[in-house]
């Protein structure tokens, strides 16, 4: 039986961070696993119950029943990860391949051309814009990001959007902008035709809407992309469905705690090093989407590039230590 305790905590997003979330503080928790093998490693917890997650007390108080929602699953599949490399005294970034990340735009608004200038300066050559609630205002003002020239740009509408929505959307933008589009997310909820009339437009990338597709019936899915959130994915499930299909794949974190971005980073250096091909750009850089916490401040990073996080497997060795911890099977 794994032993496990937790540590609840709350970041506070520094600006609106998702098309579905507010700016109010999150709550999750940490995890601490010990095997019976005497391997201990960490994860986070972060539900998104705008995704429709119970809330992290919830989560808790089934696990200590012995029930394990997916979230839950993934972090305890992660967690082992860490452990594993702990145990044989490894950080997981010694030796694994570097993967860039995009930026990301969560307000379109803001940005002047110095932003972008800086952006491309500090070596990003991808950036991702998160559509809000006025999509044809949003189409106007990324004229300005596509006609840089500089980025590949990817446009993510979390399923906010119908067909005709899109399609006055995408006919805002010229031929020459239209050509910078890397791809475009979850446009509306998936359905086949609609999806396959839609990316004769512009390439589409599957996120939420993965889960969605019927894989068993698909012959030939009508995105070129499939996005992987560690987090909330049977990652090797994932990866299989990429190559079975030839789709490009991006991991990004689910916009969770630093040691949950970590984990994604990891997942994401594994994948470039199997498939250095199939992976793009990733979106594991969600540092600036929080205030900075005592985690996030070890967290070392060069423009798109992930560098160091101190001590073994994901890092944070003392940060962890210094906790108060609390066993689950108690509460
Ligand atoms: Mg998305």
């Amino acid at each position: 039986m794994i032993k496990f305790e937790f540590y609840k905590y709350k970041i506070h997003p520094t600006s609106v961070i998702g098309a579905i979330a507010s700016d109010a503080s999150r709550e999750g928790a940490l995890l601490k696993c010990t095997w019976p093998d005497g391997k201990i490693g960490y994860s986070d917890i972060h539900p998104w119950q705008e995704l429709g997650d119970a809330d992290i007390d919830t989560q808790l108080m089934a696990l200590s029943r012995g029930r394990i929602s997916f979230l839950v699953e993934q972090s305890i599949w992660l967690a082992r990860k860490d452990a594993i490399l702990r145990s044989m005294m490894k950080n997981g970034f010694e030796g694994a391949s570097r993967f860039k990340n995009h930026f990301l735009i969560s307000d379109l608004s803001k940005i002047t051309d110095k932003n972008l200038n800086d952006i491309k300066a500090s070596g990003f050559s991808s950036v991702k814009i998160k559509v809000g609630n006025n999509p044809l205002e949003d189409a106007e003002r990324s004229l300005k990001v596509l006609r840089t020239g500089h980025f590949w740009v990817r446009f993510d509408f979390n399923s906010k959007l119908d067909f005709s929505m899109f399609e006055r959307f995408i006919s805002i933008l010229d031929k020459s902008s239209k050509a910078k589009i890397e791809f475009v997310e979850d446009p509306f909820p998936f359905e086949q035709k609609a999806w396959a009339e839609a990316s004769r437009l512009v390439p589409l990338a599957a996120d939420h809407e993965y889960d969605n597709v019927e894989w068993s019936k698909v012959k030939e899915p009508p995105f070129k992309v499939i996005v992987i959130k560690p987090a909330r994915q049977d990652v090797d499930k994932a990866v299989n469905r990429a190559t079975t299909f030839n789709l490009k794949m991006v991991v990004t974190s689910s916009l969770d705690h630093p040691v949950g971005m970590i984990h994604s980073a990891l997942v994401a250096s594994e994948i470039k090093k199997a498939y250095p091909n199939q992976l793009l750009d990733c979106g594991c850089l969600s540092l600036k989407s929080y205030k900075p916490n005592e985690f996030s401040n070890k967290i070392m990073v060069q423009g798109p590039y992930f560098t160091q996080v101190p001590g073994y497997g994901i890092g944070f060795d003392q940060t962890f230590e210094g906790l108060a911890w609390s066993d689950l099977h108690k509460e």
